[in-house]
């Protein structure tokens, strides 16, 4: 599977608008790593002549403080980030807040259920701790070992379970990216049977980013490159679900002086933080630059 032989991957052809999005998720301050990374994607955006989009990643309701919206979207606009459309301004694809498209997510799911991509899934986590296999790519989750392939739907009674998508074993899934270059990642091996809605009724990331970057009609998604392996079980998605995929394009990702990814437990670098500091964004971009 190649997707970047699609057609639809066509991102250079003549008319064709430049959509890129920021997707913060509400969970605690954006910190400087997620600055970088939506810098790149504010720059793709203006050097294409196109347009950003702001999605408000909200769907995981056990995390995520409703506090933290507003902050997210004003330290934003405090580092210097304009976007098109989002939760505060409308545009054409609303709503952007994950928390109320659950009816697409829904909608996606069944279709998947319908082709039979997915299966119910009652392990518990340590079921699968105890069973998977490690896999090749480094920072990625245990593979599934897909104890519950055969489990039906009707034979599961009054247990939780979560949907899971079962993965063309062996099946080597490519694509191009717009700043790694070519990857190849092989279903099974280097990535297994994933969630694609939780236990607790709620969609898993990759189906809802999926979804929304679908039906947002975005042209090229920018994140870091922790995402890569994530981006070949998302070009499955899209497949199963008749979606065309839009372009990728991976940033490295900041880390600290250890060499540790910042993470939002970083609460020193978030841009609170650094603001109260009295940093301002033009000295915290040109850091970026050394
Ligand atoms: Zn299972």
């Amino acid at each position: 599977m190649n997707p970047t032989d699609a057609p639809d991957a066509g991102r250079q052809t003549p008319g064709f608008a430049y959509r890129g999005r920021l997707a913060p998720s509400p969970t605690g301050f954006l910190h400087l790593g997620h600055a970088r990374t939506f810098w790149v994607a504010q720059e793709r955006a203006r050097t294409n002549g196109g347009s950003l989009v702001l999605r408000n990643e909200d769907i995981d309701s056990t995390r995520f403080k409703l506090e933290f919206v507003s902050q997210m979207i004003e330290d934003l606009r405090w580092f210097g980030f304009e976007w098109q459309e989002g939760p505060d301004c409308g545009g054409p694809f609303a709503p952007y807040n994950q928390s109320e498209r659950f009816n697409l997510y829904r909608a996606a799911l069944e279709k998947l259920r319908d082709g039979g991509f997915i299966y119910p899934c009652t392990c518990s986590r340590k079921d699968i701790r105890d069973a998977a296999s490690a896999p090749n790519a480094e920072n990625e989750e245990p593979i599934y070992p897909g104890t519950c392939r055969q489990n039906r739907e009707s034979q599961i009674v009054n247990r939780k379970f979560s949907w899971r998508f079962r993965v063309p074993d062996g099946e080597t899934v490519s694509f191009t990216d717009g700043n790694c270059g070519p990857q190849t990642f092989v279903a099974g091996k280097d990535f297994g049977d994933f969630v694609v809605w939780r236990h607790d009724d709620v969609p898993a990331y990759q189906l809802a980013c999926v979804v929304d970057d679908a039906a947002m009609q975005m042209s090229e998604v920018v994140r870091g490159a922790d995402l890569l392996v994530s981006t070949a079980r998302q070009l499955l998605l899209y497949r199963a679900l008749g979606l065309p995929a839009p372009g990728f394009f991976h940033c490295a990702l900041v880390r600290d002086e250890k060499g540790q990814r910042l993470a939002k437990r970083h609460d020193a670098l978030s841009l609170r933080t650094l603001r109260g500091q009295g940093k301002t964004p033009a000295e915290l971009r040109r850091d970026w630059a050394e």
